[in-house]
């Protein structure tokens, strides 16, 4: 019977043993364990030196403190085989303390894993604001402050811009979430053309400092067919944030006329839409958060030809259209099938109270209504809104037009009353604030033309003069 050269316990007293090359040279199992886990131990302490120190361990090499070392050492010195009988208790505790040594270097390994998954995901938040650092700014934004952005820039509009800037808050916010429990709130925006629909998305992108684009749900078509792919819509982004993937995930994309992509028929299944149900599907996919593989031709970071991921999760959709005809339609077919005389139609229809089961009627998928939470609608803009865009955003038309003839070194002057007459023509028109820009080019082409080379240093524009240039240039 041979004994553990370590220890020099009697082979028969071991559980069990490993033997040497040499019959008689052997290890019991307490031993072969408490070595394995100074082995261990002394493992770990090389990969991670560093971080061992920061934590500040009062431990040797290998994790023992020196009173451990010493009693290790003196304790398995020799086995003193008359003892064998009092030795029960101190194997139990022999064994005790290699047990602990086991899970103490267990421990230790768990600690530097976590260590280790802690730098990593700091590296990795470092990263993240290295791009993100205006998120952390703006969101500090509260919603009054985006109010009051969005004031500068648009006019009236005024329940729509509360929503919105609620939204928009809440949104950022959400980026800064790790619980997962925000949700995403795309916004659809029901109104009239040149109302202010895309002007309202621009500039909650500017607000939040992120890339943005446009996209025209006309031109979209499911992948594979002839028109732009939905996943196009993710390259203009990609473009927009200069080819920063983690810049372009956070970015917001404007959906133009979703209207237009509404179901045709009455059924669901009866005919394929193409144009229609089908590309709902397919921008469904990307609004609620899905990993896209884009190409990212022309971007700065990414040679031409190359494929990138990108995330739509966190991609705020801002969804507009002008839904004509949303509560007539919605009546008309509350009627159908119960002999009841049809309502007659309203002819000032208001849009507030939008609802997503008019939606739905109207020709919208319950799927994608169902992720766009957020329902906005805006009204006509009146004639008094029309003057007010014409004279008081930053960039508006009549101070664009007194900058370009100041650089010929005329001063213009709109008397009030003109400006009315412009803002009624452009009602007449029909083309709300969108209207506004082609009645200015042609009210203003003459004294453009004549300014540079005329000796004039001022010009007035007067309500005469509005209607007689307008109506020159519509007749000639
Ligand atoms: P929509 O997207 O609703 O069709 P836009 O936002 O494109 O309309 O508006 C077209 C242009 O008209 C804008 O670029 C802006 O100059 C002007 N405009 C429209 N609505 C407003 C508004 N409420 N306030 C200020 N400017 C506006």
């Amino acid at each position: 019977m041979g004994k553990c050269i370590f220890c020099g316990k009697p082979e028969d007293d071991a559980l069990f043993v490993v033997r040497g090359q040499e019959d008689n040279i052997l290890l019991c199992n307490e031993c072969i364990l408490m070595l394995s886990s100074i082995a261990n131990q002394a493992y770990l302490n090389l990969e991670n030196e560093d971080e061992h120190e920061e934590k500040n361990i009062d431990e040797d090499d290998f994790g023992f403190t020196r009173e451990e070392i010493e009693y290790l050492l003196s304790d398995h010195e020799l086995y003193p085989e008359q003892e064998k009988q009092s030795e029960v208790s101190e194997n139990i505790d022999r064994a005790d303390f290699n047990e602990e040594k086991f899970l103490k270097a267990k421990h230790y390994e768990d600690l530097l894993s976590g260590l280790v998954e802690e730098s990593k995901k700091k590296d990795m938040e470092a990263a993240d604001t290295e791009t993100t650092d205006t998120e952390t700014k703006d969101i500090r934004l509260t919603p009054k402050e985006i109010n009051e952005v969005l004031d500068q820039h648009v006019i009236g509009q005024d329940k729509a811009k509360k929503i919105l800037s609620v939204a928009v808050y809440n949104h950022a916010k959400r980026l800064k979430d790790t619980t997962g429990r925000i949700k995403k709130s795309n916004i659809l925006m029901v109104g009239p053309s040149g109302c202010g629909k895309t002007l309202l998305a621009q500039t909650l992108a500017n607000v939040l400092d992120v890339p943005f684009a446009i996209a025209d749900a006309t031109s979209l078509t499911e992948a594979g067919y002839v028109g732009d792919d939905v996943e196009n819509i993710l390259v203009r982004l990609l473009h927009a944030a200069d080819g920063d993937v983690k810049k372009a995930e956070r970015g917001i994309i404007y959906i133009d006329e979703i209207d237009k992509i509404a179901r045709k028929g009455e059924g669901r299944s009866i005919t394929r839409d193409v144009s229609g149900e089908g590309v709902q599907h397919a921008l469904l996919k990307i609004i609620e958060g899905a990993k896209v593989s884009v190409p990212a031709a022309g971007g700065r970071k990414h040679p031409r030809g190359q494929n990138v991921m990108m995330n739509t999760k966190d991609i705020l959709f801002i969804c507009g259209g002008a839904f004509e005809g949303l509560i007539e339609k919605a009546e008309e077919k509350k009627s159908i099938g119960f002999g009841v005389a049809s309502v007659p139609k309203k002819k000032t229809e208001t849009l507030v109270d939008v609802t997503p089961d008019k939606l739905v009627r109207y020709g919208m998928t319950p799927e994608l209504m169902g992720r766009i939470p957020v329902i906005v609608s805006l009204n006509d803009l009146k004639e008094e809104d029309l003057v007010r865009i014409l004279t008081e955003p930053e960039y508006s038309l009549v101070k664009e037009y007194q900058e370009l003839l100041a650089a010929d070194g005329v001063e213009l002057i709109f008397e009030n009353e003109a400006l009315n007459e412009i803002a009624s023509i452009a009602l007449e028109r029909n083309t709300g604030a969108r209207g506004l820009r082609s009645i200015m080019e042609e009210l203003m082409l003459e004294v453009m033309y004549e300014a540079p080379t005329e000796t004039i240093d001022r010009y007035v524009v007067t309500k005469e003069d509005v209607r007689a240039k307008l109506n020159l240039i519509l007749a000639a």
